[in-house]
């Protein structure tokens, strides 16, 4: 028996950029490779099942059908039909282009199962789905779920890292037509030994600093909360040797001059470069 390939259609063959629009109204081209996927699948001895929320109706089905032998026929044309004679697309070889083109959509259509519920599948290609590996995916995660067309959507309108060509500032102004605002501007000023050094401020209002580096062998940068602010419970403040009239949350837990704490990272080019492509993903994606 042929192993059967499931196929969702919104979102996986039909690109669905508009969105939802009725079980029978499908107004976005194919995906690219839709129709080259099935194709192949077919021409290597798969089964193929096209099943979709609009399958549950005799208008939804008719409408992808209708659809799909549109876009089949545009997809032979443009591609000259190579690959569907491997799949049992065999036509009469004194046939007009438009008379294939009309045969192979017609071909492929029947070819493919439009069942009206869930069929038992090998595997299951779906926009929606998670792969389950035996671990439950998070609340969260399931939460944040975003069908690949949604992320590729935010990706497309972040086109901001090529804007930078060297000139800082002219980047910062460029990053505002992305709606990335200036909500807290970097300040930008030297150190008393003339290092550069970038001052902003976190989300916990602490102040924060890049610093270029005076390490002399290589070049290298400070990234980090400037003044630590290290905090015990006021319940233990006293053990430790700290006065305070509070006696429930957080207070202060002053350091001695004497000891030194660093809270910042001490980086290299190559660190840096590391973590580049990390941070660029975070910024497109909200996600690391
Ligand atoms: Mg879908």
């Amino acid at each position: 028996m042929k192993k059967l390939i499931c196929l969702d259609f919104d979102g996986v063959i039909h690109s669905y950029s508009s969105g939802w629009q009725g079980a029978s109204t499908i107004s976005d081209p194919p995906v690219e490779g839709a129709i080259d996927f099935i194709v192949e699948l077919l021409a290597n001895g798969y089964d193929v099942a096209i099943y979709s929320s609009r399958s549950g109706s005799w208008r939804g089905r008719r409408a992808m059908k209708k659809w799909l032998r549109h876009w089949a026929g545009v997809c032979y044309g443009k591609t000259l039909g190579s690959g569907w004679s491997l799949a049992g697309c065999v036509i009469k070889i004194d046939s007009t282009h438009s008379e294939r083109k009309k045969y192979a959509s017609r071909w492929l259509i029947r070819k493919i199962k439009w069942p009206k519920h869930k069929p038992a599948a090998y595997l299951t290609i779906d926009d929606r789905a998670w792969t389950f590996e035996g671990v439950w995916p998070s609340l969260e995660s399931v939460g944040k779920f975003k069908p690949w067309m949604q992320k590729k959507e935010i990706n497309k309108s972040t086109k901001w890292i090529w804007e930078f060509n060297g000139d800082i500032a002219t980047f910062i102004e460029s990053l505002k037509k992305y709606g990335f605002g200036s909500s807290q501007p970097i300040q930008k000023t030297k150190t008393c030994r003339g290092f550069n050094l970038l001052k902003f401020i976190d989300l916990y209002d602490q102040e924060c600093s890049l610093q270029e580096s005076s390490l002399a062998d290589e070049d290298a940068i400070w990234l980090g909360v400037d003044n630590p602010d290290p905090k015990i419970l006021a319940s233990r403040a006293k053990e430790f040797g700290v006065e305070t009239d509070k006696t429930t949350g957080w207070v202060s837990f002053l350091i001695p001059e004497e000891v030194n704490i660093s809270t910042r990272m001490h980086l290299t080019r190559e660190q840096v470069i590391k973590l580049l492509p990390h941070l660029v993903k975070f910024v497109e994606t909200g996600e690391l």
